[in-house]
C-alpha cells in the first residue's frame, strides 16, 4: 500500500510502498478515506530536535485520520465491518493506575500512532479496536479526521465550567478556533480570541467568536472595555505556546479565573506567580482527549448543531502532501487535510 513514510533520520517524507499493517486478534483494519496534518506532523517532517529524540525512521506518519473498517480481528466484538469511524491515536498500557482506574488519558506508558507507531497518513491503518471511535449518525469523512484536534479543542475547552463564563482563548489556530466554538456552543457568554495572524482572526470572525484580537495590537484588557466585562475574565484557554500570551492571560483574568493550557510552550515560562497565589488563579495542564468522555462529548457537540466544518480551509489530494504541509506549516489558515480515496 502507499503510506507517507520517514525513510531516514533527515527532513522530508516520502509516499512510498509499504506492507499492509497486520491485523491482531484485538485489532480492526481501516481504510483511511480523510487525513489532518497536525503540528506533530510539521515537527517530524521538518525533523527538529525533537523529532530527532522522539522518532525512529523508518516510520509510517500521521494519526488525526477518518476511515471505514475493512476487516476485525478475531476476538473484536464492538466494532463491525463498514463501520466509519475516527481513531484515537494514544494506545494505552491497561495496566498502570491510571489505566485501571479508568483514566486512560493519564497512562504513563501511551504510545502514539504516527510518532511510536506506525500511523495514519496510508491507505490503511489498524489500531486496537477500542482505540477506533464508530460515528452512529452520518458524518463527513472530512469532520470525521479530525476528531483528535477537536478532541484536544474539546477536552480544553471543557475542563471548566463554560455556562454564562466570559472566555479568553490564546492562539487562533484550527485547535484555537475549535475550542472557542465549543466554549460559545457550551453556553459562554464573551469569547474572545487572540493571534498574530489577520487571516486567522477573519477565520474565527467569521466562525462565531465575539470579538478577534490582533495581539501585535491590543491586549485582552482592551476587551474588557469594548465587550462591557468588569472583572476579567473567568476562563482562559491557552492554545498558542507563547509566554507572552500566557502573562498576558494571567494579568487579564479575574479572582478565582480558570486556565486551562494546551499550547505548548519550547521553553520554560516565567510567569508572575504572585498575582496566580493572590489572585487564587486554577492553571491546569491539558494533554490529549479523555477516553472516551471527550469522544462522547464531541460526539454530542455535532448531533446538537455544533457545525465545526468551516475550521477546514484547505484539502489536497496525498500525491500532493508537499503543497500540504507547507500550506499547514505557513501560520495563516485553518486545518489542512488530505485525501486518501482514490
Ligand atoms: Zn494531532
Ligand atoms: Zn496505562
Amino acid at each position: 500500500m502507499k503510506a507517507l513514510v520517514k525513510t531516514a533520520a533527515e527532513p522530508g517524507l516520502e509516499l512510498t510502498d509499504v506492507p499492509e499493517p497486520s491485523v491482531g486478534p484485538g485489532d480492526v483494519l481501516i481504510k483511511v478515506k480523510q487525513t489532518g496534518i497536525c503540528g506533530t506532523d510539521l515537527h517530524i517532517h521538518g525533523w527538529d530536535d525533537w523529532a530527532a529524540s522522539h522518532v525512529q525512521a523508518p516510520l509510517v506518519v500521521g494519526h488525526e485520520f477518518s476511515g471505514v473498517v475493512v476487516e476485525i480481528g478475531s476476538s473484536v466484538t464492538d466494532v463491525a465491518v463498514g463501520d466509519v469511524v475516527s481513531g484515537e491515536g494514544h494506545l494505552v498500557c491497561g495496566r498502570c493506575r491510571n489505566c485501571r482506574a479508568g483514566r486512560r488519558h493519564l497512562c504513563i506508558n501511551t504510545r502514539g500512532i504516527g510518532v511510536q507507531l506506525d500511523g495514519a497518513f496510508a491507505e490503511y491503518v489498524a489500531l486496537p479496536s477500542q482505540n477506533a471511535w464508530v460515528h452512529t449518525t452520518p458524518i463527513g469523512f472530512d469532520v470525521a479526521a479530525i476528531f483528535d484536534p477537536f478532541g484536544n479543542a474539546v477536552h480544553t475547552a471543557l475542563a471548566f465550567p463554560m455556562l454564562g463564563e466570559d472566555v479568553l482563548v490564546t492562539g487562533a489556530g484550527p485547535i484555537g478556533i475549535l475550542a472557542a466554538m465549543v466554549s460559545k456552543h457550551a453556553g459562554a457568554r464573551n469569547v474572545v480570541i487572540s493571534d498574530l495572524s489577520e487571516q486567522r482572526l477573519a477565520l474565527a470572525s467569521s466562525l462565531g467568536v465575539d470579538l478577534a484580537l490582533d495581539a501585535r495590537t491590543a491586549k485582552p484588557q482592551d476587551a474588557h472595555d469594548q465587550l462591557g466585562m468588569t472583572e476579567g475574565f473567568d476562563v482562559g484557554l491557552e492554545m498558542s505556546g507563547s509566554p507572552v500570551a500566557l502573562r498576558d492571560m494571567i494579568s487579564s483574568m479575574t479572582h478565582g479565573g480558570r486556565i486551562a493550557v494546551l499550547g505548548l510552550p519550547a521553553d520554560e515560562i516565567s510567569i508572575d506567580f504572585a498575582t496566580v497565589v493572590l489572585n487564587m488563579l486554577t492553571i491546569k495542564g491539558i494533554y490529549g482527549r479523555e477516553m472516551f468522555e471527550t469522544w462522547y462529548a464531541m460526539s454530542v457537540l455535532l448531533q446538537s448543531g455544533l457545525d465545526i466544518s468551516g475550521v477546514i480551509t484547505d484539502r489536497f489530494d496525498h500525491t500532493d502532501y508537499e503543497q500540504a504541509f507547507a500550506a499547514a506549516r505557513s501560520g495563516h489558515g485553518g486545518k489542512v487535510i488530505m485525501n486518501w480515496e482514490s
